[in-house]
């Protein structure tokens, strides 16, 4: 059946930063070809951004459809659906097939998107999960208007193979994108008005391994972002243990734009789970980079990821982890119990953790994280530090922003969202922090 061309559409993203990037990139192709931005309930065609690393997430990816044909029907409309992201690539046609999508796109292939709403809207189901090394990058339009804090993928893919994960089938090998393309685009976003860019990758600080054969590595391209002029911070994340290069832990010290954060995945504290995990470092080469980086930027903060309950952890080796935890002193973190994910290896070891001692380990591990964070957000309070401001407070004349160590930070202030102010932290919270506007520093 046709549908008529769509004039108005709605992106939602799910997951990760990278398909947040990724979702903000779709939205200005598709305005560039003349399509108007419109709420989910209103649009004309509905992109749905999937994530495929949480559990159960094709089926969310199935309901969510299920819940925009419904809506729209009672309003006696059938939008066009896209399926985008790494469901969109683990699923394929089987996706077009059994919910009857009209487009499905992978995560390489999304530069396509007008040409598969065009196939669409003729009346053939469009699919495109090719993984073509980088062309879609040149085939995207140019950044025009971003926040102050912006995201750039810089690399693409997993050659890693953690057992437990889809990334490397879902985004396929290790890609970086060329030195200049990054530089380029980065210009753009600060002539966009972004005043802090995330780097973003897989494996962020892989990047440049594939990239001309000159050795330069994810260091050299900070250095050259930290000549623009109006760029006031740089990020990048998320960051493998085995690519912490010596240049870029020098960076940290010698780079002022290279805010003092770290977020560096271990996953368990047990060498044998990292080893079954398939991690490629261990328990003691992990805290050794941190060593390193804390010698150089010894207030930096750090953040890192863990999995409870992979299979066949003993109680031994969960007392690992949170002796890890307890030995390093998380800024932050990001802690979930295991789920397998069909197709990984993992989901093929039949030593499952039950239910009720995944949870179990969870919140004893998560009380551990909580106290570090409390204690890292307590430590700020006295400081003064800069704030870059984002958006606007619930309350009249009140801004949030970050400081340097990613912390959520509310402030009274009439400065404007761009600004970066210099404020003193008056008071901390498990989560965010309130400061009182020393001095601006630049709007
Ligand atoms: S390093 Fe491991 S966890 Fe991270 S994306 Fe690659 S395979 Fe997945």
């Amino acid at each position: 059946m046709t549908k008529p061309n769509p004039k108005t559409f709605h992106v939602k993203s799910f997951g990760c930063q990278m398909n947040v990037y990724d979702g903000d990139r779709m939205s200005e192709l598709m305005a560039a070809e003349g399509m108007i931005a419109a709420d989910a309930a209103d649009a004309d065609l509905v992109i749905l951004n999937t994530c495929h690393i949480r559990e159960k997430a094709t089926e969310k990816v199935y309901s969510e459809i299920g819940r925009v044909r419904k809506h729209a029907g009672k309003q006696g409309r059938a939008p066009m659906i896209a399926v985008a992201g790494c469901v969109a690539q683990a699923e394929g046609d089987e996706i077009a097939r059994r919910a009857k999508v009209d487009v499905v796109v992978g995560p390489q292939a999304y530069h396509n998107l007008p040409d598969l709403v065009a196939k669409a809207a003729s009346g053939t189901p469009a699919l495109d999960t090719d993984m073509p090394v980088l062309s879609k990058f040149g085939a995207l339009p140019a950044r025009r208007r971003v926040a102050p804090s912006a995201f750039l993928t810089v690399q693409e893919g997993c050659d890693k193979f953690c057992t437990y994960c889809v990334v490397p089938y879902t985004r396929g090998a290790e890609i970086s994108r060329p030195f200049d393309a990054i530089v380029d685009e980065a210009k753009a976003l600060v002539d966009a008005g972004a005043r802090e860019i995330t780097l973003l990758g897989q494996n962020v600080n892989a990047w440049g391994d594939s990239v001309d054969g000159d050795g330069r590595g994810l260091h050299d391209l900070i250095v050259t972002l930290d000549k623009i002029p109006d760029l006031a911070r740089i990020r990048y994340t998320t960051s493998h243990p085995n690519d912490m290069r010596e240049g870029l832990i020098q960076a940290h010290r010698d780079v002022e734009k290279l805010m003092p954060f770290l977020h560096l995945p271990v996953q368990a504290g047990s060498d044998r789970v990292l080893k079954a995990m398939n991690r490629s470092h261990s328990r003691d080469s992990y805290l050794r980079i941190l060593d390193r980086v804390r010698a150089v930027r010894p207030d930096i903060a750090l953040s890192g990821d863990f999995i409870v309950g992979f299979p066949g952890e003993s109680d031994a080796e969960f007392e690992d982890t949170l002796s890890l935890v307890d030995a390093v002193g998380y800024a932050q973190c990001f802690s979930f119990k295991y789920s397998p994910r069909p197709g990984t290896p993992a989901a093929e070891m039949d030593v499952a953790i039950p239910d009720d001692v995944m949870d179990e380990r969870l919140q004893r591990l998560q009380a551990h994280l909580n106290r570090d964070q409390a204690a890292f957000n307590a430590a700020t309070v006295g400081r003064t530090c800069a704030v870059l401001i984002e958006r606007k407070g619930k309350r009249p004349g009140q801004m949030l922003g970050k400081s340097p160590w990613l912390q959520s930070i509310h402030l009274m202030t009439d400065a404007p969202i761009g600004a970066l102010v210099e404020v003193e932290v008056v008071e901390a919270g498990p989560n965010s922090l309130s400061g009182v506007e020393r001095v601006k520093v630049a709007a």
